[in-house]
């Protein structure tokens, strides 16, 4: 079936040019000679360190419990989303550059151990009568704890990825979150933006569903009898490929899987976009809602297959001790640092003195990757 025209009208992407007041950074620097202000994103956060430690952080996983060398870690799933979040956005005739940056720092804010370890951190804030918002973390990873440039502290993106960074999966209200108030709290985030959140989802549920099936948590056949999404394709892979393995048979499911849900996700944005007659970004950042969406029967199967991953995998009895090793680990460290912040090294001390030390041992927390709090956690156990 030939796809309907996607291009949205040009003057709904942001244009990243000269004159494009989202190209501004904190900073004043001067233009680059050839290279536009998203794609110097790009390269920035490329070579940010917070960015390499993505390698060594869980996304589901754990290196300790699989033994496997194929699970995604953050870095591959940051690359997963970063791809599909440049081609939908070329293909809506949006800036796929914005889009890619986005998404490459989507999760940069994330703390080891997966979701275990962020549910950990933020108990661990509460007590202080804080919390921990990965979202919030990331922009204070940006603006001032990457340490590379003479000239500025972090690394002096544009608004347009400050901004995208805050908003792409969560709406601050400006109440709330004075200090945020140069975001834009009161409009919609644009498209570029828009569209990560649900890039992201595209490629954990697909991805998540092969390390499951790999690891042996997931069954087959169950997955086959319980997602309409997942059962429809594999039977269609079966009847072009009556001889092939079952894993490649999953493997074509779970690929035709994303093709469609990235598909889904371009026509009924384009479609709700149209219907509305938004011509320009203007009228779509005053809009009283995001327009990023898939159609109501793949929504309905998104979330069928969201509700069969934490029913059988993410809330597995198999990763359970993982993830109690995990709340063990942060919420003891976390302990003990904030008790003793002298324990702490002196740039972390430094700041523990200026914002205190809830505050400052989170954030140290947080930039660890599993194999740093991994050797923390066995220091401290044979020190105590
Ligand atoms: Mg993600």
């Amino acid at each position: 079936m030939p796809l309907q025209p996607l291009a949205l009208p040009p003057s709904v992407a942001v244009s990243g040019d000269a004159n494009d007041p989202l190209i501004h950074r904190a900073h004043l620097e001067p233009d680059h000679p050839y290279r536009s202000a998203f794609s110097r994103d790009i390269g920035r956060i490329l070579h940010a360190k917070a960015f390499r430690r993505l390698a060594g952080k869980t996304q589901v996983f754990t290196r300790r419990e699989t033994e496997s060398d194929h699970s995604r870690s953050r870095l591959t799933h940051t690359l997963e989303v970063a791809q599909i979040a440049r081609t939908a956005a070329a293909t809506l005739g949006l800036n796929s550059s914005l889009a890619e940056a986005l998404a490459l720092v989507h999760d940069i804010g994330h703390p080891p151990f997966g979701h275990a370890g962020e549910k950990a951190l933020d108990e661990s804030l509460h007590t202080h009568g804080l919390g921990f918002d990965h979202n919030l973390h990331a922009l204070r990873i940006v603006t001032t704890f990457e340490e590379r440039y003479a000239g500025f502290p972090g690394l002096n993106l544009t608004l347009a990825v400050r901004e995208g960074i805050i908003k792409h999966s969560h709406d601050y209200s400006a109440a709330g979150h004075p200090e945020l108030s140069e975001y834009f709290l009161d409009q919609q985030p644009p498209l570029e933006a828009q569209l990560i959140d649900l890039a992201d989802e595209i490629a954990y549920l697909t991805a998540d569903l092969e390390d499951g099936l790999a690891a042996g948590i997931l069954n087959l056949a169950a997955v086959r009898d319980q997602l309409s999404l997942f059962g429809r394709l594999y039977s269609d892979a079966s009847r072009e490929f009556p001889n092939a393995p079952l894993h490649l048979l999953a493997n074509e499911a779970l690929k035709q899987m994303l093709n469609g849900l990235v598909t889904d996700l371009m026509q009924e944005t384009a479609a709700q976009v149209r219907a509305t007659g938004i011509e320009t970004l203007h009228q779509l950042r005053s809009a009283s809602r995001r327009f990023a969406t898939f159609s109501p029967t793949i929504e309905a199967e998104r979330s069928q297959t969201k509700a069969f991953l934490y029913a059988n995998l993410y809330l597995s009895p198999d990763l359970a001790p993982e993830h109690t090793h995990a709340r063990e680990v942060v919420q003891t460290l976390y302990s003990a640092w904030t008790a003793d912040p002298e324990l702490l090294p002196p740039d972390h001390l430094a700041r523990a003195h200026k914002e205190g030390a809830p505050r400052a041992v989170a954030d140290y927390i947080a930039g660890m990757t599993d194999s740093y709090i991994e050797r923390a956690w066995e220091s401290h156990t044979a020190s105590a």
